[in-house]
C-alpha cells in the first residue's frame, strides 16, 4: 500500500534546484500525481496552440507568464479526476497572487510547500550543463556546460538537446525572476505554517530522503506512513 500522502504539495525553488527530480521522488513514494506547469507550457509551445503562441516569448526570455493565464491553466488541470486525492505542483505558484488563487482553488484541502535552496553558482552550473532527451524527455545532468549535442540518452539512445531556456542569458533572467518573486511567496506559506525548507545543494537521494521524511511528519490527522 502506498504511504499516506500529505494531500497537496507545492514545490518552490529556483530553476535548477531539482524541483522536477524531487517531484518524481515524491510521486513515487506517496503515489500522488505530479503536475509541472513548465511542462504544460512547453507542450503548448510545441503544439503551437493559442496558449503556446501567447507564452513562447515570455518563456524564451525567462520571464513569468501572466498570473491569470496560469491560474486558469491550473484551475482546469485540477478539475481532472486523477488529482482528486491530491497533487504535487511543480512550478506553480510562483507569485503571491498565484498562491492566493491556489488557496481558493484548494479550499479546505491541506497544502504543504517545500522550498529547495541552492547557491546561485551551483544553479548556473547545473542549468548550463543539463540536457534533455529529444524523445523521452529524460533529464541528464552533470555534463559539461554547453557540451557537444552529440551525447545520447541513457534510456532510449536518442540525441540529447539543451532546453531552449537553459542557455546562459535566459538562465540568468530566470534566476533574477526567481530572486525578485520568491521571498513573498515563501513568506505566504510560512505565514500559513505550511513551509518545509530543504538544502537542495546535496545529491538527489539525500534531498529526497529529507523531503519525504519531513512530508511524512505532515500527514493529515497526524497519521504515520506505512513505509
Ligand atoms: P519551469 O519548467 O517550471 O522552469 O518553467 C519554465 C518557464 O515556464 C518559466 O521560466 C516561466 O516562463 C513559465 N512558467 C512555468 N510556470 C509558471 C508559473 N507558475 N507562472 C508563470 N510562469 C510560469
Amino acid at each position: 500500500m502506498a504511504p499516506l500522502a500529505p494531500t497537496n504539495v507545492v514545490l518552490i525553488g529556483p530553476p535548477g534546484s531539482g524541483k522536477g527530480t524531487q517531484a518524481v521522488r515524491i510521486r513515487e513514494h506517496f503515489r500522488i500525481p505530479h503536475v509541472s506547469t513548465g511542462d504544460i507550457l512547453r507542450a503548448a509551445v510545441k503544439a503551437k496552440s493559442l496558449l503556446g503562441r501567447e507564452v513562447q516569448r515570455t518563456m524564451d526570455e525567462g520571464g513569468l507568464v501572466d498570473d491569470g493565464v496560469m491560474t486558469e491553466l491550473v484551475r482546469t488541470r485540477l478539475q481532472e479526476p486523477d488529482v482528486e486525492a491530491g497533487v504535487i505542483l511543480d512550478g506553480f505558484p510562483r507569485t503571491v497572487r498565484q498562491a492566493a488563487a491556489l488557496d481558493e482553488l484548494l479550499g479546505a484541502q491541506p497544502v504543504v510547500a517545500v522550498v529547495l535552496t541552492v547557491p546561485e553558482k551551483e544553479l548556473v552550473r547545473r542549468l548550463t550543463s543539463r540536457r534533455i532527451c529529444s524523445t523521452c524527455k529524460l533529464l541528464h545532468t552533470g555534463g559539461t556546460a554547453y557540451g557537444s549535442e552529440e551525447e545520447l540518452c541513457s534510456r532510449c539512445r536518442s540525441p540529447l538537446i539543451t532546453r531552449s531556456d537553459d542557455h546562459e542569458d535566459t538562465v540568468r533572467n530566470r534566476l533574477h525572476t526567481y530572486r525578485t518573486t520568491s521571498d513573498p511567496l515563501i513568506a505566504h506559506y510560512r505565514g500559513h505554517g505550511a513551509l518545509i525548507e530543504i538544502d537542495g545543494s546535496r545529491g538527489p537521494d539525500d534531498v529526497a530522503a529529507e523531503v519525504i521524511r519531513k512530508l511524512q511528519k505532515r500527514l493529515p490527522h497526524g497519521r504515520s506512513s506505512s513505509s
